[in-house]
């Protein structure tokens, strides 16, 4: 078997460079972080493909070239504090940690936020806290974040991310019906939000309180 790091540069280079993600940060990130340990076992042998994989309870983890343009329109320099919204298997959580000062991640679903958990303790990511509840809400007690990204999918982003959005924010998130989206960056500046309509894309629903009831 080819070793996992040779993997990984493969898939930086063919599936990241060559669509033209080129923040130097970002793919030095993807090239660090282990993506396969972040899987169930079933799924490890596609860890590095060009692909979103299952991690049980009907959740996937997203395809990393999906991976690589979110977390590059978030423009992360290292200081900043960043609000995940679906933690899911915690692998975009560990890209994050390694670009920005803190991540504060949640998810609803319980095994889920448990195995992400246990993944992003063993592999020594200190800087991000999980929490486990509907992100729809946000994370009000660790609010105003730099920076904020969801990974479901909703019709409309929840009034409670925009809000605990802090001046001179960036938010990431797609946003469409439940079969297909788009990604939108959302940049507040002067008590104005400005909104950059970017790449169609697929994710499972977001679900909650500002999200679907299903
Ligand atoms: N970022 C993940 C992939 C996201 S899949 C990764 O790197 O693996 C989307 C995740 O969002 C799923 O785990 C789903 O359970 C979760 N989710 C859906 N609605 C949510 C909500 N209201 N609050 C928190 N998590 C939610």
């Amino acid at each position: 078997m080819m070793d996992d790091e040779y993997l990984r540069n493969l898939m930086v280079e063919r599936q990241l460079v060559a669509r033209g993600i080129s923040d130097p940060r970002v793919l030095e990130a993807m090239r660090a972080v282990p993506r396969h340990r972040f899987m169930p076992e079933y799924s490890r042998k596609n860890a590095y493909e060009d692909m979103a994989l299952p991690i049980g309870q009907n959740q996937t983890i997203s395809q990393p070239y999906m991976v690589a343009i979110m977390t590059e329109l978030l423009r992360l320099s290292g200081s900043e504090r960043v609000l995940e919204i679906g933690t899911g298997s915690g692998y975009q959580a560990a890209v994050l940690a390694h670009l920005a000062r803190e991540v504060v991640t949640v998810e609803r679903i319980p095994e889920l936020a448990g195995t992400a958990q246990v993944a992003l303790r063993e592999l020594g990511y200190e800087n991000v806290i999980c929490i486990l509840s509907d992100g729809t809400l946000g994370a009000p007690d660790h609010a105003p974040f730099d920076r904020i990204l969801v990974t479901a999918g909703s019709s409309d982003v929840p009034i409670p991310l925009i809000d605990q959005l802090g001046e001179g924010g960036i938010l990431v998130a797609p946003v469409g019906d439940r079969a297909s989206q788009q990604i939108v960056q959302l940049i507040k500046s002067g008590g104005d939000i400005q909104k950059n309509y970017k790449t169609h894309c697929i994710f499972v629903p977001l679900i909650g309180r500002y999200g679907w009831n299903y």
